[in-house]
């Protein structure tokens, strides 16, 4: 199985490039900030004590993200691997992830890190709250909050993965089909 973490910044595509890479690589997606949105879509316990620290532009619990990735690890079928999307988000996280798959005799395949600078993180964004209507793209204090907080907990994984052989950057910038491409190019190579 290949277990691929798709990295970066908010606003960096990774949601945007997911579908195409799930189809190719005949994958399971698993995104926590999506897997989070049903949640409190839904109502459930889980959603209600998520959707605060959503809407701060806050991380939510390690342990909540943690359980919702292994039961659906443990529970997929028919696929060749996972495309881990917003998760790791902590070096905590990312301790977890590997003794998870390490039980399964199994270890993260690559990180896919697609990469954008801050002023074009809040371009992004704005462009998409508009299109999406998400609580946490709408006020520019959440949107500085959770920059602030990818830098702050989520950016230290680059040397995490990198110091294990597994880190892999491409360029955010560019069309949705040449972003695309770089993703591809290297996919292919894991
Ligand atoms: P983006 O890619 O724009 O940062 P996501 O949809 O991935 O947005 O996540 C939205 C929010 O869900 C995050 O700001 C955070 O509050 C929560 N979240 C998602 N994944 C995690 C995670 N692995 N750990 C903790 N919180 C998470």
């Amino acid at each position: 199985m290949k277990y691929y973490v798709l990295f970066g910044p908010p606003g960096a595509g990774k949601g945007t490039q997911a579908g195409a890479m799930v189809a190719r690589y005949h994958l399971c997606h698993l995104s926590t900030g999506e897997l989070l949105r049903s949640e409190i879509a839904a109502g459930t316990p889980l959603g209600i004590q998520a959707k605060a620290l959503i809407e701060n532009g806050s991380l939510v619990p390690d342990q909540v993200v943690e359980g919702m990735i292994e039961s659906r690890i443990s529970h997929a079928q028919g696929v060749e691997g996972f495309l881990l999307d917003g998760f790791p988000r902590t070096i905590a996280q990312a301790q977890v992830l590997d003794q998870m798959l390490e039980k399964r005799g199994e270890s993260v395949t690559a990180c896919v890190s697609i990469m954008i600078p801050d002023a074009t993180i809040h371009e992004r964004i704005a462009h998409r709250a508009h299109i999406e209507g998400r609580a946490d793209d709408a006020r520019e204090e959440v949107v500085e909050n959770r920059i602030q907080t990818y830098h702050a907990k989520t950016e230290p994984l680059i040397q995490y993965y990198r110091q294990n052989g597994k880190y892999e950057e491409i360029d955010g910038i560019g069309t949705i089909e040449e972003v695309q491409a770089r993703i591809f190019a290297l996919m292919d190579k894991h």
